[in-house]
């Protein structure tokens, strides 16, 4: 390797040290954050073809990061992966989502929770105990949530996880398959998972209804999910030229800031139940 110079390895190293620099530092400061039970959620509606809200997914918000600016989830969930805070993480998902859950069943309004899970998680006996004890716990059901998974976890089908997810869609749990196609699409693994739904990631959705690749990939996926009887939902949906493509051809349901960007959980709630006093 080079020993220096613009761009040369000692650059490289330079750069390398500052970014592991940053995981360290996010990695303390997430777990404060956790410990002091200071993340939040943002809620995200989706929509049916005539507008109508069918659902809604909770993201989790992190505000005030180190340097006292929120951190986006694409950066400190990974993180939280490799440093095996993503349990605590979604515990205090599970647990904020259930509270959310538990206002919409009081208000008498039925629209369903998705929740994101780590993929490895499922493989975590002790920590899907914990997560439907906090569920049987309060008063909602399984049918009030859908629990997400992205689909890079299904390179193997581990048996641990088959276990787990059969044991939680026996006890009622629905799962969408979160990110869909973006992984190694292995489609005989369909099958075998106890899914409810697919979900459309954002990057086919872009460049919708003009880009012939993601054209095609789009009509596939609402293909393959119409015969294995699966509900489809398009995330990322920014433009009604695509609100309008997907409807045509047989989307369910609509996720995206065309139609709702996410708003913290607690304005979130507030607008539904101004709503429904109207
Ligand atoms: P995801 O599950 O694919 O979630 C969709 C992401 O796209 C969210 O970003 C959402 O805010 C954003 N989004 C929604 N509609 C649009 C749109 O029309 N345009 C654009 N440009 N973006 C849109 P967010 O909240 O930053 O989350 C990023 C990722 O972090 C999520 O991707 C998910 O994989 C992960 N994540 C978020 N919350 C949790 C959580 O509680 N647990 C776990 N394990 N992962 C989470
Ligand atoms: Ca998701
Ligand atoms: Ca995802
Ligand atoms: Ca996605």
């Amino acid at each position: 390797a080079k020993a220096d110079g613009k761009g040369g390895y000692a650059t490289f190293t330079a750069e390398l040290n500052v970014a592991a620099q940053r995981r360290v530092r996010l990695e303390e400061s997430l777990r404060l954050t956790i410990l002091r039970d200071e993340l939040s959620l943002a809620v995200q509606s989706q929509f049916g073809p005539a507008g109508d809200i069918r659902g809604a997914e909770v993201l989790v918000r992190w505000l005030r990061g180190p340097e006292g600016v929120p951190v986006s989830p694409a950066e400190f969930i990974p993180v939280a992966e490799a440093s095996g805070l993503i349990k605590p993480l979604t515990l205090t998902v599970f647990r904020q989502a259930l509270e959310i859950a538990a206002q919409l069943k009081a208000a008498g309004l039925r629209i369903p929770l998705s929740i994101n899970l780590s993929s490895d998680l499922f493989r975590d006996s002790a920590l899907i105990d914990a997560l439907v004890d906090l569920v049987a716990d309060s008063v909602v059901t399984p049918d009030a949530l859908m629990l997400e998974i992205t689909e890079s976890l299904f390179i193997d089908t581990h048996p641990d996880l088959l276990r787990n997810m059969a044991r939680l869609a026996e006890l009622g749990f629905a799962f969408s398959l979160d990110d869909f196609g973006t992984g190694y699409s292995n489609l005989a693994y369909l099958k075998r998972l106890h899914l409810s739904e697919l979900k459309i990631d954002k990057s086919f959705v872009d460049g919708l209804p003009q880009d012939e690749d993601n054209r095609a990939i789009v009509l596939s996926i609402i293909s393959i999910a119409r015969q294995l009887r699966l509900r489809v939902v398009a995330e990322g949906v920014e433009t009604s030229a695509q609100a309008d493509f997907l409807v045509a051809h047989g989307c369910e349901l609509l996720q995206g800031y065309l139609l709702h960007k996410p708003s913290p959980a607690e304005e979130w709630l507030g607008q539904l139940m101004d709503g429904i006093e109207k």
